[in-house]
């Protein structure tokens, strides 16, 4: 490693060293990877110069931002990552229209930097998920109703690529590359840096309420009637969870397993008891109303980290009322108490639009839902991983089989051609034969390179 090390700004950990567990710990408590580098890069050529190294020893590559992959594609066994961690500042354009942000960044980050200015742009629904990995997979967040997924904002993506070029890609430069970017994950190279759109977002405010988890069926077709005629504004989720021991919880909540209905709204919370009077005429035992920096509400729902995880998202054709009922039936066998969610996600909107322009499949379903597992005990493995598949089980005559790639583990080959589709898979693999041709990045759902047949 003497060559990588001369050559190397960054800080270069072996399992030797006193950082290397820290390093190497992710957001899923199961992962248990031990890479035998981690690469702590400093800037591009750092990337470069570790990248040529795993190549030269023969060595697998990971390439890690957030560490939020739940089935810990971020680490390597035995092979070197590419910890772009250090890489996370952000500078906003004079005119605050555009942001670029590096490619270790969290949303953390992004949002704390832009939110002064009263913008924003479409992340995740937690502040500690990696920029990187969750637009790069597309990226479902609050905001996305008006503004589509997080990939929709890219202007432009700074990458290393396998053979060591580094390339820009935007709809003007690589466009087919950047295309790819918009859901085809971290298949085609290592993101350097990130250029987003940035959009006015002056007010922010949410509405949250709870209600006994046997009660929930009502309340969620009110919201499914709801999300599905509301304004492009408003976001959201219907949810089963643990109710947590807050002041706003009433105590015979707290520990239980409640239906919750989060709305929330780009705009004032003074709009929100008129909005959402339909929910609240269903006697909630409690709601909050109130106006929340968005940056502040995106930090408010961070998971714990030291769980153990298991999720899933699937893409639904329609809610009827029987998938309502399922699904309400469904959360009986969720761990609890624990961190873990069941959701129903309402797409649409941005979402939905130019959905066929895109390589992810199936972006115009209406519902996605949302088996989040979250768990202490290893002895939990099994029931808590059995109520998520069950989730998936009970909804699949109204599931469209296509799945929501970011949230899900390796589930097979079919499972990632169901994520894009057949024809949108074939493209990918084109593409990553021209830009990865030896599969150099293969952990995170593995699109393999293919020459599209040439006719004769
Ligand atoms: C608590 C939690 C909340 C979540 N919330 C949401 C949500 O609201 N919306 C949503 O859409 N998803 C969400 N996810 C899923 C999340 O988007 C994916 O797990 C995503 O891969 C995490 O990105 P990361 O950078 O944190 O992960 P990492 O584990 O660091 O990276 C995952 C993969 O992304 C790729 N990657 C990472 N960095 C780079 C880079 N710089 N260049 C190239 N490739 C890279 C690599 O292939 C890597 O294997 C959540 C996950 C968790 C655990």
């Amino acid at each position: 490693m003497d060559s990588l090390r001369a050559a190397f700004s960054g800080t270069l950990l072996t399992p030797h060293d006193h950082a290397y567990e820290d390093a190497r710990a992710v957001f899923n408590s199961a992962i248990d990877t031990r890479p035998a580098v981690i690469a702590q890069c400093d800037n591009t050529a750092d990337v470069r110069e570790a990248l040529a190294y795993a190549q030269r020893a023969g060595m697998p590559v990971a390439v890690r931002s957030g560490g939020h992959s739940v089935a810990g594609a971020s680490l390597v066994q035995d092979g070197l990552v590419l910890d772009m961690r250090r890489m996370n500042a952000v500078s906003i354009s004079p005119d605050a229209r555009s942001a670029v942000v590096g490619g270790g960044a969290t949303w953390a980050a992004f949002d704390q930097a832009v939110q002064p200015l009263g913008v924003a742009t479409t992340g995740g629904r937690v502040s500690t998920t990696g920029v990187a990995g969750l637009t790069l997979g597309g990226g479902s967040g609050w905001l996305e109703r008006k503004y589509g997924l997080a990939c929709d904002d890219l202007l432009a993506v700074d990458l290393v690529l396998a053979d060591g070029r580094t390339v820009t890609a935007s709809e003007t430069e690589h466009p087919d590359l950047f295309w790819a970017l918009h859901g085809g994950g971290g298949n085609f190279g290592v993101a350097t840096s990130f250029t987003f759109r940035l959009h006015p977002l002056p007010e922010f405010s949410f509405a949250l309420m709870l209600w006994p988890a046997g009660e929930g069926e009502a309340p969620i077709r009110a919201y499914r009637e709801f999300a599905e005629s509301a304004p492009e504004e408003i976001g959201g989720g219907a949810l089963f969870l643990t109710g947590p021991p807050e002041e706003f919880v009433p105590a015979e909540l707290v520990g239980k397993l409640c239906c919750g209905i989060l709305v929330t709204y780009m705009g004032k919370a003074d709009d929100l008891p008129a909005l959402i009077a339909p929910l609240t005429a269903l006697n909630p035992r409690t709601a909050v109303v109130t106006d929340i920096p968005y940056a502040v509400f995106q930090s408010m729902l961070d998971a714990p980290s030291g769980f153990r995880n298991y999720w899933s998202g699937e893409y639904l054709r329609s809610l009827p009322d029987e998938a309502v009922h399922a699904f309400c039936a469904a959360s009986a066998r969720m761990i609890t108490p624990s961190p873990s969610q069941q959701g129903m996600i309402p797409w649409g909107g941005a979402v939905a639009r130019n959905a066929a322009d895109w390589p992810m499949a199936n972006r115009d379903t209406p519902w996605v839902a949302h088996p989040l597992g979250l768990w202490a005990d290893p002895a939990d493995d099994h029931r808590a991983r059995d109520w998520a598949r069950h989730v998936k089980d009970v909804l699949a005559p109204w599931t469209t089989g296509a799945v929501y790639l970011n949230f899900i583990g390796d589930e097979g080959a079919d499972r990632v051609i169901a994520g894009y589709g057949r024809q949108n898979y074939d493209r990918l693999a084109g593409i990553k034969a021209e830009y990865d041709p030896g599969n150099v990045f293969n952990l995170w759902h593995n699109i393999v390179p293919r020459k599209p047949a040439v006719n004769a």
